[in-house]
């Protein structure tokens, strides 16, 4: 791969509304993504917003929002509502990020008015930031999902080749529950052929489950309209002989076959049901002080 472009850009806002989803928030302090993963859904998104093209207009060609997290704060002044979500078109601990430390800022900014968050990484970076992660978990939930695919190296290297290799995202896992917080596995997306295997979700299971994961779920590999093309080309040169089987898989648009996603499903769910994934105990909150002083 060649190397990245960052280019500083402005931006206007930081929380973006989002419908349909568990959370009603989202924030993406990068535009584009450095890890690069073949599979990403987000390159569609990079094609249909920002008239990029699916390949390295989205992974060589990344925008840093410099002025993000002090749009962030200012937002949050005026209102709080609801729940966010970090990193769901970029991600917040791509290498970049240890020098402009816009997922810290944001951060220390949700810290300082609070509302559960959840953030998705593949990066191992978030441990530097488990002090200020704490500060705003005394005050909402916090969770952490760290997206493990695969342990395959071979499938990790080519599929992900920018990101951190899956058993260091599990050590860094075990890390933040080390240090008393929320932290799960998101096993996606599952790619056919390459990690839906009962052998491979299974090892991904049983190494977050003993590194103290308290969730783990999957979701099955959708390939949007703009990224077939992309993502076709990737198999044809690292796996073709998988490329026939896809092409039937995805014969009817940009999700599978829903006989296989059903069966993908009972798979995962009968290796989730032999590993613990124990819910973390609702904490103890620090008090207001607002309501310290009421009580005094
Ligand atoms: S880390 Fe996430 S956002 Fe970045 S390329 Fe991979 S899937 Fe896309």
């Amino acid at each position: 791969m060649g190397g990245v472009t960052y280019r500083e850009v402005l931006t206007k806002s930081a929380l973006n509304r989002v419908q349909g989803m568990p959370f009603d928030w989202s924030l993406n302090p990068w535009a584009g993504c450095a890890h690069a993963c073949r599979y990403c859904y987000a390159r569609a998104y990079n094609a249909r917003y920002r008239e990029r093209d699916v390949g390295a207009g989205f992974d060589r060609n990344v925008e840093v929002k410099v002025n993000f997290a002090d749009v962030l704060r200012a937002e949050l002044r005026r209102h709080r509502k609801g729940s966010v979500a970090i990193g769901t078109a970029t991600d917040p601990y791509q290498p970049i990020e240890g020098k402009y430390r816009l997922t810290r800022r944001c951060l220390q900014a949700l810290a300082e008015f609070p509302m559960p968050t959840s953030l998705i990484t593949k990066g191992t970076m978030v441990v530097r930031d488990i002090d200020v992660l704490k500060q705003l978990d005394a005050k909402e939930d916090v969770t952490v999902y760290f997206s493990i695919p695969t342990l395959r190296e071979d499938v990790w290297r080519k599929a992900e080749p920018g990101t951190p290799a899956p058993l260091q995202r599990i050590r860094a896992l075990r890390m933040l529950r080390e240090a008393g917080l929320d932290a799960g596995v998101l096993c996606a997306p599952v790619l056919p052929g390459l990690s839906d295997s009962e052998a491979s979700l299974e090892a991904v299971a049983r190494a977050a489950s003993e590194a103290g994961a308290t969730a783990f779920h999957h979701r099955p590999l959708k390939i949007d309209i703009e990224i077939r093309d992309y993502y076709f080309q990737f198999l044809a040169t690292e796996f073709p002989v998988l490329v026939p089987g896809y092409a039937q898989l995805y014969t009817g648009g940009s999700h599978a076959d829903r006989g296989y996603e059903r069966e993908l499903e009972e798979r995962v769910a009968r290796v989730r049901n032999r590993y613990e994934f124990r819910l973390r105990p609702p904490r103890q909150r620090e008090p207001e002080t607002e309501q310290l002083q009421l009580a005094m």
